[in-house]
This record gives C-alpha cells, sequence and structure tokens, in this order.
C-alpha cells in the first residue's frame, strides 16, 4: 500500500469551510510522531471531532490517522503478510466465486462438553466483572434456532442476541457480542469514539478469552488455529477498510481485488453502514501483534 499526505490532499477539496478545518487537522495528525499506535490519543482524537465538526469531516480525518498509524504499524510485515496477496484458499467459495467470510477451523463446530455462559463466567479474564456479565446474560435472548451474533438495546441496556448451543462457535459468538456490551455499558455506544472502543474490546475479549480455555484443555493444535484465524480476520479487516477509503475517496489502492462486486456486497457492514470498515480496521490494528513473524499461508 502506498499512500502519501499529497495523495491525500489531493482527494480532498478545499473550497469550503468545513475542507479547511478539515486540512488543520489533517497537518496536526501529520504532525504526531506515528511510529506506533496510541489507542487514547486516537479515542480522543474520535470524540473531539466528533464533537466540534460535521460527518464527513471526521470521518475523512480518522481514516487520515488511520492510515498512518496503520502503514507505521504494519511496516515490519507489510512484505509477508500485508501485499494484499491474501492466499484465497483460507475463503469460503460458493460457485467457484471466493466469498469475504474465512473458512472456519473444525472444532469451532464441536461441542464444549460443558455450559457455554458457565464457562465464560468462570474465566479468569472476566472475573472482575462477573455481577455485569450475569446481568447481560440474564437479558439477553438467546435463541438456539439462529446461529447470528449481534448486541442490541434492550431498553438502553446492550445484550446479546445469539445462539447459545454450547459448541465453539457459540463460545466465541457470545464472548465478543460480551465485549461489546460491557464496553457499551461502561462507556455508551453512541459516538464513533465509543463504536471505536466497543469492537477493540469485543476483538479483544474474544480472542484472549478463547485463547485461555484452549490453553486449560491443552488444545495446542487448535490454539494454533485459533491465532491464525484471528490474524486472517484482521487481514480481511484491513483489506475492507482500505476499500471503502477508495470508494469514499475514490482513488485506488489495492492492486488486485479479491472479491468480485456482488461477493463484496456479503460483507454486510461494507454495504450497510458507512465507516464501520474503519472501526474493524482500527480494532484490528490495535490488537495485531508486535513484531508478528509467522507466516499465515500455511496451517
Ligand atoms: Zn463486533
Amino acid at each position: 500500500m502506498q499512500l502519501d499526505i499529497l495523495t491525500m490532499k489531493k482527494c480532498i477539496p478545499i473550497d469550503d469551510f468545513y475542507n479547511r478545518s478539515f486540512l488543520r487537522i489533517l497537518t496536526d495528525v501529520c504532525n504526531t510522531n506515528n511510529s506506533k499506535v496510541n489507542m487514547n490519543e486516537v479515542l480522543t482524537s474520535a470524540s473531539e471531532i466528533r464533537n466540534s465538526t460535521r460527518n464527513r469531516e471526521w470521518l475523512l480525518s480518522l481514516y487520515m490517522r488511520f492510515y498512518l498509524s496503520l502503514e507505521a504499524a504494519l511496516n515490519p510485515v507489510k512484505s509477508e503478510h500485508f501485499s494484499l496477496n491474501i492466499p484465497q484458499d483460507i475463503f469460503q467459495k460458493v460457485h467457484g466465486q471466493i466469498l469475504p467470510a474465512i473458512k472456519q477451523p473444525i472444532f469451532f463446530t464441536e461441542g464444549l462438553g460443558e455450559e457455554v455462559l458457565e464457562l465464560i463466567l468462570k474465566n479468569e479474564i472476566v472475573k472482575d466483572f462477573q455481577p455485569q456479565i450475569e446481568s447481560i446474560f440474564k437479558n439477553s435472548y438467546f435463541n438456539n434456532d439462529d446461529l447470528q451474533y449481534k448486541t442490541v438495546l434492550n431498553g438502553s441496556k446492550s445484550v446479546i442476541y445469539g445462539c447459545k448451543n454450547n459448541t465453539w462457535q457459540s463460545l466465541i459468538g457470545i464472548t465478543h457480542e460480551l465485549g461489546h456490551c460491557i464496553s457499551e455499558g461502561k462507556h455508551g455506544y453512541r459516538s464513533f469514539a465509543s463504536q471505536l472502543r466497543s469492537e477493540y474490546l469485543a476483538q479483544i475479549l474474544e480472542e484472549n478469552l478463547v485463547r485461555n480455555v484452549l490453553l486449560e484443555r491443552n488444545m495446542t493444535t487448535e490454539l494454533k488455529q485459533w491465532h491464525r484465524y484471528q490474524r486472517i480476520v484482521d487481514l480481511l479487516n484491513f483489506y475492507f477498510a482500505i476499500r471503502e477509503y477508495e470508494e469514499l475517496s475514490n482513488l485506488s489502492f489495492i492492486k488486485s481485488k479479491i472479491f468480485s462486486k456482488t461477493a463484496e456486497a456479503l460483507r454486510e457492514t461494507f454495504i450497510r453502514n458507512t465507516g464501520y470498515q474503519l472501526v474493524y480496521g482500527f480494532a484490528s490494528l490495535n490488537r495485531w501483534p508486535k513484531n508478528y513473524t509467522q507466516s499465515l499461508y500455511t496451517t
């Protein structure tokens, strides 16, 4: 990915008030040290920008900040993992078309041998949140016929909607949504900054809580598959963050597109929620392991 400030500036017309202040923010961003991602700095800037400007502006400013951080953070692994030559055999296929959905390790569909909510509650990583989690679970909607997982608002509380069939998949799905609920209970859900925070916490909690369970059970092969799967999720998130940026700016960075236009539509958030690919990209960027060198091309 080649991206420089001049290219960025060229894509932004400067003849109205909003874009003049965008340029000011852009300059500030360029002047900050972008050698590593500073989560608090980005979150603070996200709330400030959200409170003081109109939509288009905060979106573009965040993109700018995101891309600078992305470039810097991924520099060491860029040549190996981030050439966007993502291996195509990691995706699910229908009628020969590659879908923006990752092939899942087999163990995801296997049973846990334990009640999933109890398993989550006793995990070390959430021990400080037990009363809150019990209340979230009590108010959630678990329906074994629907394999979708989402966080929904019940009154003013964030709760989980999903399948509780005691498979690894249900552990993964419920844990992810639980991360959203905990974050939104503490920081709200309305602002862009709280969305960034919420997705970040959901991803981190999902990866680490499931890792703990795999470790406890000495499932070393599955543990490797688990972390590899998460890194591929990250690459896909980066890919769509860049794709969305391309769409918004009419610029093109990705040389060879992985998915057809119709297949891209199956990434639901790419079509429905403008700006949300940044939220995913941001979360992935912040959890991407430092100095990650493992190859994703083999299982
Ligand atoms: Zn999420």
